[in-house]
């Protein structure tokens, strides 16, 4: 299920001929190594670190005649490289209930994830209660409430347009008082106006910490992989709007480029905890630096 559309992306520079017995090679020259370059920015992975990694591989071996499987696995070492440390599970902690925010742009695929992960977590034994704190797109409510019935985890929503903040603070009552082991919290994603989602965010913080000075224990950003670079810049404004420490890409299935996720760990290092790869409630993954590094190279 990892992402493949970038596949035969080292093939290319070496053209095909199936019927020869032998791999056909290359010498590693300026040219080729441009063509690499050129591929891997073509791939998502940003220039700034399509010209690191093209570099990576260069090094010590200029001038030498590589094959093409043999340049698939520099590459592939080079990506898994970069990618096994941000390749890590959302931490649970002892204190419970452990309070995550979820934050993205609408359409990311944040309410989707929240149910992903509600089933998660529940299938492992954890208790598990939903806010649907973006209280002013009633399409996000309800779909909440479908995914919370499919996870059968119990979600809690507040009349239209009121304050997310307030209901996040009754969601935490409410969490304490079942015992919940986690609470997720759903949030607006309209960037027209940051300036009115940052005081919206930072009060929903200033509020949870009311009752627990802890929490949150984890700000998810979910990403939409499909948007190419622009997954860069939103990192960047929503770091600046909440206190993100960790990732989920979403729509890794299907036809999405997955290259810029290189770029993201290279440029951030945030950990990636899980990847989606469709629309249907099992379809979140954990984040595998090596399958993730094989598939993109191809
Ligand atoms: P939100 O506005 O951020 O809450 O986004 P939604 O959760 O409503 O998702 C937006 C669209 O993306 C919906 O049509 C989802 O079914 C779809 N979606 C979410 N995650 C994935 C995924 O991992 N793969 C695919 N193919 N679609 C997804």
């Amino acid at each position: 299920s990892a992402p493949s559309a970038a596949g035969g992306l080292v093939g290319r520079l070496f053209g095909r001929a199936p019927e020869r017995a032998e791999e056909p090679r290359r010498a590693l020259d300026d040219a080729m190594l441009e063509e690499l370059e050129d591929m891997l920015v073509q791939a998502d992975l940003g220039v700034e670190t399509a010209l690191r990694v093209s570099a990576n591989i260069a090094e010590g071996r200029m001038g030498r005649r590589v094959s093409s499987t043999e340049l698939k696995e520099l590459l592939a070492g080079e990506i898994a490289r970069i990618m096994t440390p941000v390749a890590r599970p959302m931490p649970l902690y002892p204190k419970t209930p452990q309070v995550v925010l979820v934050v993205g742009v609408n359409g990311s695929g944040k309410t989707t994830t929240i149910g992903k992960l509600a089933s998660q977590f529940k299938a492992a034994g954890k208790k598990v209660v939903i806010a649907a704190g973006d209280t002013f797109r009633a399409a996000a409510v309800e779909q909440l409430q479908v995914w919370g019935k499919r996870a059968d985890v119990p979600v809690m929503v507040a009349a239209q347009g009121s304050d997310p903040a307030s209901l996040a603070f009754d969601a935490m009552t409410r969490a304490e008082a079942d015992g919940a082991d986690l609470l997720l919290i759903d949030t607006a994603g309209r960037l027209q106006n940051r300036q009115d989602l940052m005081e919206e965010l930072a009060k929903i913080v200033r509020v949870i910490r009311k009752k627990d000075p802890s929490a949150p224990h984890n700000t998810l950003l979910v990403l939409d992989a499909t948007t190419g670079q622009n997954a860069l810049s939103q990192v960047e404004t929503f770091r600046k709007l909440a206190d993100v420490s960790g990732l989920v890409m979403t729509k890794l299935d299907g036809t999405a480029r997955g290259g810029v996720l290189v770029a993201l760990a290279d440029r951030f290092g945030l950990p990636i905890h899980a990847i989606g790869v469709g629309e249907q409630i099992d379809d979140l993954d954990a984040f595998d630096a090596n399958d993730f590094a094989r598939a993109l190279v191809g």
